[in-house]
C-alpha cells in the first residue's frame, strides 16, 4: 500500500476498484441513493444524475454491468422505479423495509404505493421486506410481520420476485413464508443463516444472495452456508453502502467492489470465478428477468 493509499484507508475513504472480473457478474442488491447522499437525505433530495451514471460506470468497469437498486420507503422505492426506468444497467426492487415497517410506515397508503410501483414493468422485486429483531424492539414486531405479509402478497399478485431482509429471525421468516405461500421467487438477501439454515432455504428452492459479511473473518458459518448452497441458488451482493468486503472492511460499499465478494465465494465453492460469473448472471435474470444490456 502506497502512504497515500495508506492515509485514505485511515480516512475512511471510498476504497479503490478492484481488478476488473474475468466475465460479467451482478450486484444483485444495492442502494445507489444511500451510497450517495445518506439515509434519508436532510434536504430530501435524490442524487444528481450524473453521480448516479459515474457510480453504475465504475461497477460496468470491473464487470458488473448488471445491478438490483433496492428502495427502503415510498420515496426510495419510486426513485428506484425511475432510475430502473430510464438506465438499462439497472432493474429495481420496491418496499417499505422492515424496520420502517416497525415504526409504523408501512401503512395502507404506502402499501397502495408499493402495490402501483410493482406493475411498473421494471421493477422486478418486492423487498426488502421481512422482519428485523435486532433493530426493531418488540413493540414493532406486529406492525412489521403485517407488513412482510402484505408486501408477499403484492409480489405474488404481479409475479415479481421478493427480496428477503432477515435479521435474527430466520424461523420466523420461513414461518411466515410457508404460511403465506412464498412467491416462486424468493431471495434471502445478505443471508446471515448456518449451514442448517442454508439447507432449509435451498429446499424450498430460495436463493441465498450473499453479501460482503463472506468475506469476513469470524464468518466461517457463512461460508459453509454457501459452500452446500446449490450453484443455480446462488446470487451475490453488496448491499451498498453498508457490509464492505475484505480487505476494504469498514469503508464505504459500492457496486464496483462485489468482484471482491465473487472472488470469495468462487474460493469457498470451488467453482472458477469465470463459471460462477456465468452462473450468478443466469441466476440473476431467472430470479429478476432480463436487464436489457
Ligand atoms: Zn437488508
Ligand atoms: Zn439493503
Amino acid at each position: 500500500m502506497t502512504r497515500s493509499a495508506a492515509r485514505a484507508d485511515r480516512r475512511g475513504g471510498p476504497p479503490p476498484s478492484p481488478e476488473p472480473l474475468p466475465a460479467p457478474a451482478v450486484d444483485s442488491h444495492t442502494h445507489l441513493d444511500i451510497v450517495l447522499t445518506g439515509f434519508r437525505p436532510e434536504d430530501g433530495q435524490p442524487p444528481a444524475e450524473a453521480d448516479v451514471d459515474a457510480e453504475i460506470a465504475a461497477a460496468v468497469a470491473v464487470g458488473v454491468p448488471r445491478l438490483v437498486q433496492v428502495g427502503v420507503d415510498v420515496a426510495s422505492s419510486r426513485w428506484s422505479a425511475e432510475l430502473a426506468a430510464r438506465h438499462p444497467d439497472v432493474l429495481a426492487a420496491v418496499a417499505v423495509h422492515p424496520n420502517a415497517a416497525g415504526a409504523g410506515e408501512a401503512d395502507d397508503a404506502a402499501l397502495a404505493e408499493i402495490d402501483r410501483l410493482a406493475a411498473l414493468p421494471r421493477v422486478r422485486a418486492v423487498g426488502e421486506t421481512g422482519l428485523d429483531r435486532y433493530r426493531t424492539g418488540p413493540e414493532g414486531w406486529a406492525a412489521q410481520e403485517a407488513s412482510f405479509r402484505a408486501h408477499v402478497r403484492i409480489a405474488k399478485e404481479h409475479g415479481v420476485a421478493l427480496v428477503i431482509h432477515d435479521r435474527d429471525a430466520h424461523e420466523e421468516v420461513l414461518r411466515v413464508l410457508d404460511d403465506e405461500g412464498a412467491p416462486e421467487r424468493t431471495v434471502f438477501h445478505c443471508f446471515s443463516g448456518d449451514a442448517a439454515f442454508a439447507r432449509a432455504c435451498a429446499a424450498r428452492g430460495h436463493v441465498l444472495s450473499f453479501a460482503g459479511t463472506l468475506t469476513f473473518a469470524n464468518a466461517g458459518y457463512l461460508r459453509e452456508a454457501a459452500a452446500l448452497t446449490p450453484l443455480d441458488q446462488l446470487l451475490v451482493e453488496t448491499d451498498a453502502p453498508f457490509l464492505t468486503p475484505v480487505p476494504h472492511r469498514g469503508r464505504p460499499n459500492a457496486s464496483r467492489l462485489v468482484p471482491h465478494t465473487v472472488r470469495a465465494l468462487a474460493e469457498v465453492t470451488g467453482v472458477e470465478v469465470e463459471e460462477l460469473c456465468a452462473a450468478l448472471t443466469r441466476n440473476a435474470e431467472r430470479v429478476f428477468g432480463p436487464w436489457g444490456v
